[in-house]
């Protein structure tokens, strides 16, 4: 694997191998982009069956972490890291504390989080030996969970969606399927259940599903057939690659819109056969940019109800992709990313004018 075009091809500017076997500690930090602050993601913990695919899917997160920055108006850059090693088996105190003195070493530039198969817990172990941590409990003046902030941006995404692709002013009888009542999906449910949304859930969990049927009148359906359903929006809040060859032909609802990370099983096939259906695709990383917000603000002293009115915004955020997918005549997915690549280009002309001034002029 030839490192340094694999990193330039995808625009990072900083990739940094931690190693300390006493400790157990295999990490790699990805930074790819601080144009428009420090680089804040989260780590994951994960068995990679190789160290190639280990970096690949840090590069690949780190990027997209720097678009969903972008895109939602937030003054971070994107970075991810990833710890090769079994969550259930591999963690240490050592391990963790190793973690945060590599974290710390780069001086701000990147910030860490909780991500898949790392905890609250263990982000409160790296705290000890750095301040660039975020995404830990309010009892110790973090910002505890995310899912009620993502939620209420996934709510008003699909506000959005409705308004632009339905006409709708209110969700009053809006047919809406949630794949997954987990976190994320049953506060949403709550909150489109007050609007007078009518729901169709399902989940793994036989409990979720009844508690979604006692609290919010929801018909419950099988977990094959919440696909099929004769509805408006379809709000995938478990899994990704949900839509995919098998579950586009079945799809009868108008809108995508949810929570799930990574929906579409490959951006560039899958983005236009929605589009070519008809099919109006909240792109995932703008819907569910809550949880970013969410720790955003944890950064700045954590008031959740500043996180929601941020969140709140997702809703204009959207409608502008949506209005410059259909002017450029490409699928939603692309409109987000080009949005966000021209916040990053203005901000980067800023600076190069800004640094231009002081050269021709003096710092004053
Ligand atoms: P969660 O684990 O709390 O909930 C997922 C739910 O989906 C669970 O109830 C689970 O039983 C159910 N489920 C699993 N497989 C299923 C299947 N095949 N069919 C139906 N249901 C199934 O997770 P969450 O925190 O609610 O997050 C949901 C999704 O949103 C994930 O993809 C996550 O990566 C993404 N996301 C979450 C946040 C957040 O703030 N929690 C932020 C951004 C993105």
């Amino acid at each position: 694997m030839e490192l340094f075009q694999e990193f330039g091809a995808r625009g990072h500017e900083q990739v940094t191998f931690c190693h300390k076997p006493e400790f157990g500690l295999k990490a790699i930090i990805a930074i790819h982009d601080t144009t428009l602050g420090p680089a804040l993601g989260g780590c994951r913990m994960w068995q990679y069956d190789s160290e190639q695919e280990a970096i690949i899917d840090v590069l690949r997160l780190s990027r997209g972490m720097t678009y969903k920055a972008a895109v939602t108006g937030l003054e971070l850059g994107g970075g991810k890291s990833v710890i090769i090693g079994d969550p259930q088996k591999d963690k240490s105190k050592e391990m963790w504390r190793a973690f945060g003195r590599f974290v710390e070493g780069l001086g701000g530039r990147y910030i860490t989080a909780e991500d898949v198969g790392t905890s609250v817990h263990d982000m409160e172990i790296v705290r000890a030996e750095t301040r660039h941590v975020t995404g830990i409990s309010r009892m110790l003046g973090g910002s505890g969970d995310p899912s009620p902030v993502t939620a209420r941006g996934v709510y008003v995404g699909i506000k959005a969606a409705a308004k632009f692709h339905q006409g709708r002013e209110s969700l009053q009888g809006l047919k809406v399927a949630i794949q997954g009542l987990g976190h994320v999906g049953m506060h949403l449910a709550d909150l489109l259940h007050h609007d007078g949304a009518e729901l169709v859930v399902c989940d793994i969990h036989q409990e979720h599903v009844e508690e979604a049927v006692r609290r919010f009148s929801a018909r419950p359906v099988g977990v094959d057939e919440i696909y099929s359903q004769n509805v408006d929006v379809f709000s995938p809040c478990a899994l990704g690659a949900v839509v995919n060859d098998q579950t586009i032909d079945v799809l009868k609802c108008a809108i995508v819109a949810g929570a799930a990370n990574n929906q579409l099983a490959i951006e560039k096939v899958h983005g236009p056969m929605l589009a070519e259906r008809g099919i109006l695709y909240a792109p995932d990383y703008v819907i569910n940019a809550g949880g970013l917000i969410n720790v955003f603000h944890e950064m700045k002293g954590y008031d959740e109800e500043a996180a929601l009115d941020q969140a709140d915004g997702i809703y204009d955020s959207l409608l502008s992709i949506f209005h410059v997918s259909k002017e450029r005549d490409i699928p939603p997915h692309e409109a987000s990313n080009h949005v966000a690549e021209e916040r990053m280009q203005k901000a980067r002309e800023r600076r190069r004018d800004r640094l231009q001034n002081i050269y021709l002029h003096g710092a004053n």
